[in-house]
């Protein structure tokens, strides 16, 4: 992947990058005509607008650029102006080292090649980008990603890392290869739980109890008791397995330790001032690397001796759906430990010894994900936290990373940049072992000096340490809690994204929010790996119209998409099929009018305004009008709109006459693909419909009537997940807000559709005015989907909001998939690492393999990319 030529190469070459403008901000004296590096960004911003805008306004291949090339003048202007481009073109790439044969523009074929190379070159000028800020900012240097080897012994790559003024020998950058990491999930006892079932603690006996762990805990037959193991049938199981649950369920997602930490209380010894005990130096300190149950037990007797050792775990989140803790660092003063967790994963919690043992004091440094860590893969808990990260920031340190505690302190140079290496490689390399154990190594003296500043800061008055007391406390009482997907998760990572979509938009979004969701619990990968959000957006945002063009939104393809390309094809021909509401489809038209300011482009008149393929505004017939009417809001106006809203925004029908006719009809008349994406759309269902008794036909408003058995075990089940417990307090408040809101907005939703009408009166609007006569109320769109389904969170909703959040909903069957079954044949197929962000937009990443031909193929080397990526979502991160 990253070859060292190529970077020597790009590190030379790069100050004088004269194509990344952001490369200009340290020397705007090279750049004659702009007095600083803002006047160049700001003026090569409003070139880069208008450049957009133009072709923005180009005609659309097809009909419309055929209709233009008739004429000759269009001809010769394309023709010229294309020349200009392609040369303009290759001479970037040339002068980034790029190949370039893109003036060969006498070749018809070998179109998809040369567009190959644009992608590649690209890559190479983002990524050098990159690399150039990160060089200026001189921070970033640790968030290189690592590459990992592989079972052969890690070939290192040294690559000029090029840093200005220093001249270490941890700028050289190392990177370790392998192609194939073994899944350690394979080798897990128990197998790991990614259905979407809210997390319970896997401890089951609980040393150093105050309070007894509940029954449910230590009695492993309610515990393994699954409703099938019943001896009745099935409905009856599951109704008397719900019933058994129920009476442990405020056992079942308490902290386990609660009531030891809370009654823990800080000895006097922990707040006077100590004498900081030096560290052994690393060459003369003893480490041992632990596998197996005999090591790991004799470890455990050695902590229990100690006053205090300090912890830290190494994880893995890219292969894994909720990831893998794949080594646990400790030191006490005199020696260093590295336990490999992938092989003892099922024996870690003996730790909960001296884990859980209040006179020893576990020092963490940013302990909040490695608490969630040690419950979620190992059942472990700790009583009696410091957390160094706690104190930087009780002393109002200028950083509070471990690299900066180091410094600080121990006058150590960490090294941070195996930080995100892939942890997962076995045998681990000497490298990776040596930076694991620096971790932990200097963080009992740091702590030991800490201390004694915080004492010190406060005029020996124990109050700011006995803050850090508390607030490490807080974070030994955190929960983990599993992502559980819900019929909404997808809006909240769309209205991050602050992207406003139009309905077809939003629903691809949604399909393959869920698709992606389901596949990535199944199969046992991270979200990011089975499709990176910008991908998500990028297909949601096209919606190609072939299987080919959801391929053109990735790459490096992800290998899980090539292999479903037509289950995804389907799910956005599904979105396609959804009626743009009014004010969506003048929006799109509006952008095609985007007044043509400079003269060049003058070519273009006013015809070729609309962006929207004929294809994308539904055809209707006479008798077959807008089924989700509701050109509600001006495109201005849409932007301020809540998007989760928007769902419910469906317009109160203007033109109602067919309604009747339409949802039956539709429902005849689906195509065969539509059938198909039907069938795909309904093997997502309810995630708690598994609890539900089979076979019982569940009415809609069963779920509502308080007397009903569903309506029982469906809330016991909501309780159960946070996020659902707190939607339902929400429900309740909102019902009737919610409805005096609709109403208002369907007043201005009627209001603005009026307008819209008087500035857009094209023959379709104007069948549709003449048939509002007729007709009352349609809202149905051709597939409907999840009538039958249950769903547990929204209770009462207005009438007029029940069709729209209908559809919003993708239930989602978690029964239906194989959740566990990772060991043997679910095995993703592709092995080979594979990083789809390689091309994101982030630039911050690593280089494009030099000369190569086929972005797209699968068994690329796999990077991480760096911690702006969403690829984190669950976490974030604390400054280490
Ligand atoms: P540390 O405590 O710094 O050793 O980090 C522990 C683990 O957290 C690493 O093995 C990474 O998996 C993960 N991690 C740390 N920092 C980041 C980050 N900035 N972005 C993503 N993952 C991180
Ligand atoms: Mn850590
Ligand atoms: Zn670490």
């Amino acid at each position: 992947m990253m070859d060292s030529s190529k970077n020597k190469e790009s590190s030379k070459s790069g100050g004088q990058d004269s194509s990344s403008e952001t490369t200009e901000e340290d020397k705007p004296e090279l750049c004659p005509g702009f007095k600083d590096a803002d006047a160049f960004v700001k003026y090569g911003l409003g070139a880069v607008l208008s450049a957009t805008k133009a072709s923005a306004g180009l005609p659309q291949a097809g009909d419309e650029f055929d209709f233009y090339r008739s004429f000759p003048g269009f001809q010769e202007f394309c023709e010229s102006q294309g020349d200009k481009l392609l040369l303009c073109m290759s001479q970037i790439m040339q002068h980034h080292g790029c190949r370039s044969h893109l003036r060969d523009r006498s070749k018809l074929t070998g179109l998809e090649e040369r567009f190959d190379l644009v992608v590649d070159s690209n890559d190479v000028i983002l990524e050098r980008v990159g690399m150039l800020l990160d060089e200026a900012d001189g921070v970033n240097r640790s968030q290189q990603p690592v590459m990992p080897a592989g079972f052969q012994p890690p070939k290192i790559v040294v690559s000029s890392w090029n840093r200005k003024g220093l001249g270490r020998s941890s700028e050289t950058f190392k990177l370790l290869h392998a192609k194939n990491v073994a899944r350690p999930q394979l080798k897990f006892k128990e197998k790991v739980d990614n259905s979407n079932t809210p997390f319970i603690p896997k401890i089951f006996i609980k040393p150093n109890a105050i309070k007894p762990l509940p029954s449910y805990f230590s009695n492993k037959q309610i515990r393994k008791e699954r409703p099938e193991d019943l001896d009745v049938p099935t409905a009856l199981a599951d109704f008397i397995h719900q019933q058994r649950t129920q009476e442990h369920v405020d056992d079942m997602f308490a902290h386990p330790y609660q009531y030891e930490i809370d009654h823990l209380t800080t000895t006097d010894s922990l707040l006077t001032k100590p004498e900081p005990q030096m560290y052994k130096e690393l060459a003369e300190t003893k480490l041992t690397y632990i596998d197996t149950l005999e090591e790991l037990v004799t470890l455990n007797e050695k902590l229990c001796q100690q006053h205090e050792f300090a912890v830290d775990l190494e994880h893995h989140s890219y292969r894994s759906f909720l990831g893998i803790t794949c080594l646990m660092q400790i030191s006490t003063r005199e020696e260093d430990f590295i336990i490999d967790t992938l092989e003892l994963r099922s024996e870690m919690y003996i730790l909960n010894e001296s884990f859980t043992d209040p006179a020893i004091v576990k020092v963490f440094h940013g302990a909040d994900s490695d608490i969630e860590w040690l419950q979620r893969d190992f059942g472990l808990y700790i009583v009696n936290l410091f957390d160094t990260h706690q104190a930087s920031r009780a002393l109002n340190l200028a950083r509070h990373s471990l690299d900066h505690l180091l410094k600080l302190y121990c006058n150590v140079d960490a090294d941070k940049r195996y930080q995100l290496a892939d942890w997962r490689i076995r045998p681990l390399p000497e490298e990776m072992v040596q930076y694991a154990r620096s971790d932990t190594h200097y963080l009992l003296y740091i702590y030991d000096r800490m201390r004694a500043q915080l004492l010190d800061f406060n005029h020996g008055q124990p109050g700011l340490l006995q803050s850090v007391w508390n607030k490490s406390k807080d974070i030994s009482l955190k929960k983990y809690v599993k992502p559980i997907y819900t019929e909404d998760s997808y809006l909240e990572v769309q209205r991050k994204q602050k992207k406003s979509y139009n309905t077809q938009q939003l629903t691809a979004f949604r399909l393959l929010f869920a698709w992606r969701d389901k596949l990535a619990r199944q199969e046992d990968e991270s979200t990011g790996y089975v499709l990176p959000t910008h991908m998500m957006n990028k297909i949601s945002e096209e919606l190609p119209k072939e299987p080919q063009g959801i391929i053109a939104c990735c790459n490096p393809v992800p290998p899980l998409v090539r292999q479903q390309v037509n289950e995804l094809h389907l799910l956005v021909q599904q979105a396609r099929e959804m009626p743009l509401l009014k004010a969506e489809i003048v929006a799109q038209k509006n952008k095609g009018l985007t007044p043509v300011k400079k003269p060049e482009v003058t070519l273009f008149g006013p015809h070729d305004t609309s962006r929207v393929s004929e294809s994308d505004i539904p055809q209707f017939l006479s008798h077959e009008m807008p089924v989700k009417q509701g050109i509600l809001f001006s495109e201005e106006t849409r932007i301020e709109i809540d998007v989760d809203k928007l769902s419910s925004l469906m317009a109160k029908p203007k033109i109602t006459v067919f309604e009747e006719v339409l949802t039956k009809k539709a429902e005849d008349s689906l195509s065969g693909s539509q059938m198909k994406a039907r069938r795909i759309i309904e093997a997502f269902e309810n995630p708690f419909r598994m609890y539900l008794p089979l076979d019982v036909h569940v009415n809609k408003n069963a779920k509502f009537d308080p007397n009903s058995k569903i309506f029982e075990i469906s809330k016991r089940w909501k309780l159960q997940s946070i996020e659902q417990q707190q939607k339902e307090l929400e429900a309740k408040k909102k019902a009737k807000e919610e409805a005096r809101k609709v109403t208002e907005e369907r007043k201005k939703a009627k209001k603005s559709y009026q307008e819209s009408l008087q500035d857009v009166a094209t023959v379709r609007q104007k069948a549709a005015e003449s048939g509002k006569a007729v007709g009352k109320k349609r809202d149905r769109v051709p597939s409907e989907v999840g009538e039958s389904t249950p769903k547990p969170t929204k209770k009462s909703k207005p009438p007029q909001t029940e069709a729209a959040s209908a559809h919003a909903f993708t239930p989602f069957d978690y029964s239906q998939s194989q959740l566990k079954v990772f060991s043997s044949g679910a095995k993703s197929k592709d092995d080979t690492q594979f990083d789809p962000y390689r091309q994101g937009h982030d630039s911050k990443k690593k280089f494009g393999k030099g000369p190569k031909s086929n972005p797209g193929a699968g068994n690329r080397s796999m990077s991480y990319q760096p911690a702006k990526s969403n690829r984190g979502f669950r976490h974030n991160w604390p400054k280490r």
